[in-house]
């Protein structure tokens, strides 16, 4: 497959990018507390650079202190002291021919006082449903304060370096919420009809163009539709569009949503790759400026279409280039196989964002991403014998990145086929794409010499017998079965034997255990027409699942009637239902054909024990240390693999 659009070059204003793949603006997590920019943001940009993307987008950065709405410290350049950290990220970046841009961000109400020290400030008082927190109304004053702000932190940025800047008017920030007629009530004359709403971003562009003159790229981000009942839809998009050229910007760069549908900001899998598009296709129609489309664009060949087909000018790969930095190089060189896929899980992306005790994103795919500094492959001095025994997402990596060190790998699997849980993961409604992970994982255990043995359950004396330096214990879990009476009936089946088609399901279905396997083997049942109940010891069902994929979750649960019940300890098991505890009262589900055990699992490690002290290293890592998810197996894995 030849990629002829997507590898040749375009202009944005006077900037000629090299190839349409862009890595568009995303939280990293790398920032100092005083906003500077850390050795990280040098190393993780450096990256995309040398993988061969065309332009990269540096995440939101405040031009106000006021402005900060990142979960973690916000980069800022709200002052001249940030230029010279700056400079250092665009000079690396440099050296690889690669073009860089800021995006300058305030996020308005989108924020919380504990952020920025102070009250969020908003075009009018009506707090974001999300945040939920009154905003002090901007004066008249104050929002041309703020037009000059945006307009010194542009030419900050081409102080510091920058080919060109992005002005975030995308994802209900604070010019959003200036455009939309939904959060903006003022009557001053940034308030009323359209064009007076869009007077604050129309003289942002211009202030900028003022103080960097009008060779210097601006690219204009929006959401193309809003996706809230009262906010901006694609229709009144176009004419923000048709108005931000006329206003000056060089290109349009289209996202979705606001802070109450984040789940298509940051859109799951369940979301299909390129939902997005049509948006970005819409507003090329309506100018004749650049058009960026973004949105789970996640393979090569959907990207190279929405080119082909003119619905937009370049492609940005947003979690696709947190999962392969070097996509476009891998593209070039047509090792399109090769390519680290983003598999939509949310989890190291969205779900760390949103984790207060995590300090940065990462990729459960891609371990390395956004630790570039600090876990990289090297390769070894001395060659070792290593034994993987496990042929989960744990075992699978360990093996890969070992073998690409220059150790000798050989992997066992005891089932026929690779892949463990986590290939029965992906079996589940909107889960496929973890295949192309296990695929992605073999392919490049392959290429580095990864010798892999299917069928073979590892015992001490196979070990003993092959005489390793290392072994790497990733034999996973199994599911929990706890004590509780009647649960040992024959009848009962095991959410993991249900989808991997090993036993045959009744009409109703009772799911004990409503966590993520519980529940995704009640929308594989679901999806089946089958009549499902969830009990549920904990208040809610999903717990354990990331919210925008939840969102998306619950919403198909919904429509097929699957029912639950919480906050109910299971007390006893019946032939056809349970006798469980709630609120202190004893009660009954009965009437079944079906009883679906999904009530967690367990560390299965038969190995360590027999084998330490006859084996000079040994690791133990993923769930065979302590059921979990393929996340922690596939990080723990990797840092065993770079060390060993
Ligand atoms: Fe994609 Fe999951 Fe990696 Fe996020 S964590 S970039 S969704 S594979």
């Amino acid at each position: 497959m030849k990629f002829h659009v997507l590898l040749s070059p375009i202009k944005i204003g006077t900037m000629e990018v090299k190839n349409r793949f862009v890595v568009p603006p995303m939280a990293t997590g790398l920032a100092l507390p005083n906003g500077n920019p850390t050795e990280g943001h040098i190393t993780y940009w450096a990256a995309r650079a040398k993988g061969g993307y065309g332009l990269l987008i540096v995440e939101a950065t405040a031009i106000d202190p006021l402005g900060k709405g990142s979960p973690w410290d916000e980069p800022g350049i709200w002052d001249d002291k940030f230029i010279p950290a700056w400079k250092k990220v665009t000079d690396e970046v440099h050296k690889y021919e690669t073009k860089i841009a800021i995006q300058l961000h305030h996020a308005g109400r989108q924020t919380t006082h504990d952020k920025i020290e102070g009250q969020p400030v908003a075009p009018s008082p009506i707090p974001c449903p999300v945040e939920r927190e009154m905003p002090r109304e901007l004066t008249t004053e104050e929002v041309y304060d703020l037009i000059e702000k945006f307009g010194d932190a542009a030419r900050r940025a081409r102080e510091a370096g920058f080919d060109a800047v992005e002005v975030h008017g995308a994802h209900g920030y604070l010019i959003a919420q200036f455009m939309s007629p939904y959060s903006n009530k003022r009557i001053d004359e940034f308030g009323g009809d359209f064009m007076s709403r869009m007077r604050f971003p129309v003289q942002i562009i211009k202030n900028i163009r003022r103080k960097v003159g009008n060779g210097y790229p601006v690219i204009f981000r929006i959401s193309g539709d809003e996706v809230v009942p009262g906010g901006r839809d694609i229709n009144d998009s176009r004419l923000v569009a048709r108005v931000m050229e006329e206003a000056g910007v060089d290109a349009i760069h289209v996202s979705c949503g606001v802070y109450a549908t984040t789940q298509y900001i940051i859109a799951p899998a369940a979301v299909p790759p390129g939902f997005n598009v049509y948006a970005a296709g819409e507003i090329k129609r309506a100018v004749n400026i650049p058009v960026i489309a973004v949105g789970r664009i996640n393979e090569p060949l959907l990207a190279e279409d929405i080119l082909e087909s003119g619905k937009a000018d370049l492609v940005a790969l947003g979690r696709e280039s947190l999962a392969d930095p070097e996509l476009p190089n891998k593209v070039a060189a047509g090792l399109t196989e090769e390519i680290s896929p983003c598999i939509g899980c949310m989890q190291a992306c969205a779900g760390y964002l949103f984790d207060p005790t995590k300090p940065n994103i990462s990729c459960l795919v891609n371990p390395f991403t956004v630790r570039e500094g600090e876990l990289t492959i090297e390769k070894t001095e001395k060659p070792k014998k290593v034994m993987v025994v496990g042929g989960g997402p744990g075992g699978l990596e360990a093996a890969w990145v070992s073998a690409k060190r220059g150790h000798e790998v050989t992997l066992y699997e005891k089932e026929n086929v690779l892949g463990g849980q986590y290939r029965i993961g992906a079996i589940p409604p909107t889960k496929q794409d973890i295949l192309k992970a296990i695929r992605y994982y073999i392919t490049m255990g392959k290429k580095y010499g990864v010798e892999y043995k299917t069928g073979v359950e590892v015992t001490e004396d196979l070990i003993a017998k092959e005489n390793p330096d290392v072994v790497i214990l990733a034999t996973g879990g199994v599911p929990l079965v706890p004590n509780i009476k009647g649960i040992n009936n024959p009848k009962f089946v095991k959410a993991v034997d249900i989808l991997e088609g090993k036993k045959e399901v009744g009409m109703n279905v009772l799911i004990v255990g409503g966590g993520m396997v519980g529940v995704e083997t009640a929308d594989f049942l679901g999806e089946h027409h089958h009549n499902v109940t969830i009990v549920e010891m904990l208040p809610e069902i999903a717990k354990d699942e990331q919210d925008a994929v939840k969102y998306f979750l619950l919403e198909r649960l919904n429509k097929y009637g699957v029912k639950a019940v919480t906050g109910a300890t299971v007390k006893e098991f019946l032939d056809d239902g349970v006798v469980f505890e709630k609120d202190g009262k004893e009660e009954r589900l009965t009437g079944f054909d079906t009883i679906v055990l999904a009530m967690g699992a367990k560390a299965y490690n038969p190995l360590e024990e027999k084998i330490k002290g006859k084996v000079p290293e040994v690791y133990v890592v993923g769930d065979a240390v302590k059921a979990r998810k393929a996340l922690e197996a596939i990080e723990e894995a990797a840092r065993v693999a770079i060390k060993i």
